[in-house]
């Protein structure tokens, strides 16, 4: 049997900077066909790993008689872990499955992973996950984990051979390598950074292999978490995560969504723009100085978040992949 790639070793034994890029499923409804869209502009590239990304249910209200209201669960954006089969198969590139401790019970949990598993799929990233829509604090599925910490403890326990029902006896311990998220901006629900890196390490002595982190867009605040990771133990790779801006409305979209702040000098420059195709440029010049000075630091790989969109990606990766 072939073994299974690990990105974690990929990420350990690496000599230059990897590119790598996460992908969300389509909305539901659109086929396979319109995800390989927007890998096949960025094969050329050579990516070490293609991340896809996990999307909860949300919950919508229709009016019925007498102006009832029903409560309906949609995931508008279905298909992780299909699709990461799919995609190792095609591309012959491992994927990492997002998985969330959201809306899923341990046991859900659980079989997502053995599909993972008999799929090929055996390299995961860890979330919690953030709170639905109508929820103001991150509430766990009962019976679910709470934090992305226990989440990694659960695919150790497959790792070992342990399932949820202790009457399974010599079972095939799986293989999964796991990663982790990490914040250099802190996370938003953290009440300061040395306890959001304590946290963070906890998740790393659990068995997570590798941190990707946050999008940011001044690499001093990386290289500060990097430093600060390391001064406290957690000695695994780390890789930055990098979006390009793309519209004017991402200077409003991005800090709102992933607490995260933009440089004066960007947001200048944005804002003098007159259209997006203006915006699109001075967006990839600003990630393309930033993958630069990432690279002279010899990070060991590059990850970029498409949102959807591979175009801007595509023109970065052409420089510097
Ligand atoms: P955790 O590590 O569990 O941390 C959450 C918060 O709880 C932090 O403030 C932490 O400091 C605190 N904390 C942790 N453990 C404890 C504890 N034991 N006691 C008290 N406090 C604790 N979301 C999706 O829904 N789908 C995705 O595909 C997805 N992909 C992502 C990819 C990356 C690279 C990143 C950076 C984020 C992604 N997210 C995704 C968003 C993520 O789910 C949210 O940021 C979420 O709010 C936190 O997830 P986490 O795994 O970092 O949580």
């Amino acid at each position: 049997m072939i073994e299974p790639i690990k990105v974690a070793d990929l990420l350990k034994e690496t000599k230059k900077t990897l590119f790598s890029f996460e992908i969300l499923p389509p909305l539901k409804g659109k086929s396979i066909q319109s995800i390989y869209d927007g890998i096949d502009p960025l094969m050329e590239f050579n990516p070490a790993f293609i991340n896809v990304t996990y999307h909860r249910e949300e919950f919508i209200y229709k009016k019925r008689e007498k102006g009832y209201l029903e409560k309906f669960s949609i995931k508008k954006r279905p298909g992780t872990v299909g699709i990461c089969a799919a995609i190792s198969n095609k591309y012959q590139t491992p994927s990492v499955a997002h998985l969330i401790c959201g809306g899923f019970t341990r046991e859900e949990t659980e079989n997502a992973l053995i599909d993972l598993n008999f799929l090929g799929v055996n390299n995961v990233l860890a979330l919690r996950g953030d709170p639905i829509k109508t929820e103001q604090y991150f509430v766990p599925e009962e019976g679910g984990n709470k934090y992305a910490v226990d989440l990694v403890k659960q695919i150790i326990q497959l790792n070992n051979g342990q399932y949820m029902e202790d009457n399974i006896e010599n079972a095939a311990p799986t293989t999964f390598c796991i990663g982790v998220s990490g914040y250099p901006e802190k996370h938003s629900e953290a009440p300061n950074m040395k306890e959001d890196i304590l946290r963070l390490k906890q998740k790393i002595d659990a068995g997570a292999e590798y941190i990707v982190t946050q999008m940011f867009f001044d690499n001093q605040k990386f290289f500060d978490f990097v430093n600060l990771c390391r001064a406290n133990g957690i000695n695994v790779p780390i890789v930055p995560g990098i979006k390009p801006i793309a519209t004017k409305r991402q200077l409003q979209v991005l800090p709102k969504l992933f607490h995260i702040d933009l440089p004066e000098e960007l947001t200048d420059q944005v804002e003098s723009c007159t259209d997006n195709d203006e915006v699109k440029l001075i967006g990839e010049k600003w990630a393309l100085k930033q993958c630069r000075e990432l690279m002279e630091n010899n990070v060991p790989c590059i990850h970029f978040y498409t949102m959807g969109k591979s175009n801007a990606v595509r023109n970065i990766a052409k420089e510097l992949f």
